[in-house]
């Protein structure tokens, strides 16, 4: 059998997959099992953040399998440490927890949320606020946290405790904060699966200011829109407010599974020993891989997302059969006339890869990819978004 028959017969069907095998892939072009040739503008859902088998990422993750791939969390090892001193140094937040994945990251956010209300307020101080529209991860808590029905109807009971409320809206922030026994707020500054759409600055202003008053903490999920997506190192510095925890994954790793939980100053001692771990989390080599990307974030690569992003809105914003454009960086969103599958398709059918969310076509291309290939796949997406 092939890859396609032994998937179907094999693998549990929980994806819709394209009717392509990928078999390598350099920089931002990937190949498939035909020899045909894409610019990848997905980079595996903002995961290969320098784009396919990056040579210093590579290099880095090679040096560590020749040391040794893994201990266990019983031990101290060089590229956990370094890597945790790299994000708060950057970040100027106080401790990270490691894990494998942005589900794990946002479980550890809300268990830590959980225990610091619950110590200070008493233990009903349990609900977290997310928002409708949101995108927390697969597990059962935090189906719960993302604020779509869709995801929750099949599995229920979730874990209680969310509530939800519309992005964007203060009034109804106002509302639930006062009503309710509330430990923390959690949000994307740009909902990703949601459609891209990144908050409004005026609703984060005064999201971060009842948080303040109220003593709720703030938990920034950061797993898609963080490690340089949105043009800063993470997408809460777009909104000038400090959350007091931070998850992050996907970018993060650079096409390795890691997540990280970063905690600030009220959050950094709340968990204690044996309140939390993982057998995989801290893993030598993703850790190297991470570092390794993390260095890379500097303002210099920055400005250079933030001149491609400038071009992509610039170039698809009025375009014949193109709504609208959304997101920050390179994290954007195309609302087409066209319905946005088939918008898809016709750009698989040229060599271009984007993916979807929602009704709209999603670009989440590597931060560095090469400014002759980006020109190439916005006019092959502009092409396949004119009206037929
Ligand atoms: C992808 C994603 C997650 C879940 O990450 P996994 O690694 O798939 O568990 C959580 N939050 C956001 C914002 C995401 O985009």
């Amino acid at each position: 059998m092939n890859t396609f028959e032994l998937d179907n017969e094999y693998v549990a069907g929980t994806y819709g997959r394209f009717p392509i095998e990928i078999v390598s892939g350099k920089g931002s072009v990937v190949c498939d099992s035909n020899g045909k040739e894409y610019i990848d503008l997905a980079t595996g859902i903002a995961v290969n953040t320098f784009g396919m088998c990056d040579e210093e990422w590579t290099r880095a993750v090679e040096k560590q399998l020749t040391l040794f791939q893994h201990t266990s969390n019983l031990y101290f090892s060089a590229p956990c440490a370094r890597l945790a001193e790299a994000l708060c140094t950057k970040t100027g937040l106080k401790k990270v927890f490691f894990s494998n994945s942005g589900a794990e990251a946002n479980e550890c956010a809300i268990k830590t949320a959980r225990k610091y209300a619950s110590d200070k307020y008493g233990e009903e101080y349990y609900n977290i606020i997310t928002l409708t529209g949101s995108f927390h991860g697969r597990t059962v808590t935090t189906l719960a946290a993302t604020g779509q029905d869709v995801f929750h109807t099949k599995f229920k009971p979730l874990t209680e405790g969310f509530i939800y409320c519309e992005p964007n809206n203060i009034e109804m922030l106002e509302k639930l904060t006062s009503e309710n026994k509330v430990a923390a707020i959690m949000f994307e500054c740009v909902q990703g699966e949601g459609g891209v759409n990144p908050l409004e600055p005026d609703f984060v202003k005064a999201m971060a200011k009842i948080a303040e008053n109220k003593d709720i903490l703030l938990i920034a999920d950061e797993v898609q829109c963080g490690n340089g997506r949105s043009g800063k190192l993470y997408g809460y510095m777009n909104y000038n407010i400090t959350p007091d925890i931070v998850s992050t994954a996907k970018g993060l790793g650079g096409g390795l599974p890691i997540g990280a939980t970063l905690f600030g100053e009220k959050t950094c001692d709340v968990l204690g020993k044996s309140d939390h771990g993982s057998t995989f989390g801290g893993n030598p080599v993703a850790c190297a891989g991470a570092l390794s990307i993390v260095e890379r974030l500097d303002e210099k690569l920055l400005t250079g997302v933030l001149k491609k992003s400038e071009y992509i809105f610039k170039s698809l914003e009025g375009a014949p059969g193109i709504k609208s454009v959304s997101g920050l960086g390179l994290m954007i969103g195309i609302e087409t006339e066209r319905d946005a599958g088939e918008v898809i398709n016709d750009c698989l059918k040229e060599g271009v890869m984007p993916i979807r969310a929602k009704n709209k076509v999603r670009l989440l291309p590597a931060l560095n990819i090469p400014d002759e290939l980006l020109v190439k796949a916005i006019e092959v997406i502009k092409n396949a978004a004119k009206p037929i």
